[in-house]
This record gives structure tokens, C-alpha cells and sequence, in this order.
């Protein structure tokens, strides 16, 4: 599947925002959002108010680029959750967070999206005891998550677990064992578990037009 490949910290400053996708660097003052407080390009001396469009616009480039999908695979996730019973934006942000690299990411396992995704397909990641190799894997209520044995004295998959810990960052739909670098799936994530200030309506209504 096709990735997108540019540098990370422009499409945060695209949005004015911090999508957290370089790991502990975002913490830092190094962060490119804190140091150049205007978006990528050429500077502009006025920047007119967004129209109803623009902002529902920047909305769902903002969730997606968080997930670090691109527009195909947003858009596909996104008919799904219309297709399915109940709130369309609820459903969307479900099905988001039950991707397996989202999941890595979440239980501390990998400091980024990004990197769970690289976790993932250098085949470190087991799911019920069996190698996911696909960062899209959907995982299930039930599902136990960890690193393969080979992969577990890692120097990222460690620092990744500590800056964790310190954040206090472990989801509550899953029950976490850092020692032995599992994870399983109490229950499925829903709205309230994302902390991310997303506005899910705005994309609902931008694909509707
Ligand atoms: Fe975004 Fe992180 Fe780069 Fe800051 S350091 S701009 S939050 S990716």
C-alpha cells in the first residue's frame, strides 16, 4: 500500500497542530509547530477566515494525516462507518483506533504510528501468538497483542514503554503487561477513548456534500 513519504513536522504545521507523529521528539522544543508558528510556504501577509468548506477541509486532513492514512484509505474506513449502525463519526474514530498500528502506538509499544507501522511489518508484532504483518489488521475484543520474543529487549520498544509510563498515556480498553510486552483487548475503543481534539462532525459533513 502506497505511504505518504514527506517530512512529517510539514503536515503538522499544515494544520497548526500538533499530530504527535515523530514520538518523543513532539515533546520537545525541537517540535516545528512550537519553533515556526505559521504554516509551510511562501509567507503571506494575510490570511483571509476559512470558509465553511476550508475548515471541514482542514478538519479531515487533520484526522487523517494523524492516522497517517492516505485519502483512499480515509475515505474507505469513512463508508464504511456510514454503512454501519449508529453515530457515522463515532463508528469512523472506532474503526481508526482498531487498526493494529494505531493499537501498537496506543499500548506504548511504539512512540509513533509510524514506527508501530514499521514494527509491524518487520514482522514484530503477534497477535494471538500469530505475526500480523499488516498495519491496517483490524483487531477484535479478546485479541492479545505483544512483540514477537526476538524483538523484545529492543532499545526503541523499551523507550517507547518508559515514555509511556511517564505519560500515563495506556488506553483503559486494554490490559497492558509491559514486562512481557502484552496487551489484551478488554473491549472495543469508542468515541470517549479518543483524547485527540478531533471534530469528526466536520469530515461527516464534508463527505456528505
Ligand atoms: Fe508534529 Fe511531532 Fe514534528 Fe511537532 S515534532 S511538528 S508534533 S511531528
Amino acid at each position: 500500500m502506497a505511504k505518504y513519504t514527506g517530512p512529517s513536522c510539514k503536515l503538522c504545521r499544515r494544520e497548526m497542530t500538533q499530530l504527535m507523529l515523530k514520538g518523543q521528539r513532539c515533546l520537545t522544543d525541537k517540535c516545528a509547530v512550537k519553533k515556526k508558528k505559521y504554516p509551510p510556504g511562501p509567507p503571506r501577509k494575510r490570511r483571509g477566515k476559512l470558509s465553511e468548506y476550508g475548515v471541514q477541509l482542514r478538519e479531515k486532513q487533520k484526522i487523517r494525516r494523524s492516522y497517517g492514512l492516505l485519502e483512499k484509505q480515509f475515505r474507505l474506513i469513512f463508508e464504511e462507518a456510514n454503512r454501519m449502525k449508529g453515530v457515522t463519526g463515532d463508528n469512523m474514530l472506532s474503526l481508526l483506533e482498531r487498526r493494529l498500528d494505531n493499537v501498537v502506538y496506543r499500548i506504548g509499544f511504539a512512540s509513533s504510528r509510524m514506527q508501530a507501522r514499521q514494527l509491524i511489518q518487520h514482522g514484530h508484532v503477534l497477535v494471538n501468538g500469530a505475526r500480523v504483518d499488516i498495519p491496517s489488521f483490524r483487531i477484535r475484543e479478546a485479541n492479545v497483542v505483544e512483540i514477537a520474543e526476538r524483538y523484545k529487549a529492543n532499545v526503541m520498544v523499551e523507550d517507547s514503554i518508559k515514555l509511556s509510563k511517564a505519560l500515563s498515556s495506556a488506553p483503559e480498553w486494554v490490559e497492558i503487561d509491559f514486562e512481557s510486552k502484552k496487551a489484551k483487548i478488554l473491549r472495543l475503543p469508542a468515541r470517549q477513548d479518543v483524547t485527540a481534539p478531533f471534530n469528526e462532525q466536520l469530515v461527516v459533513e464534508l463527505y456528505s456534500k
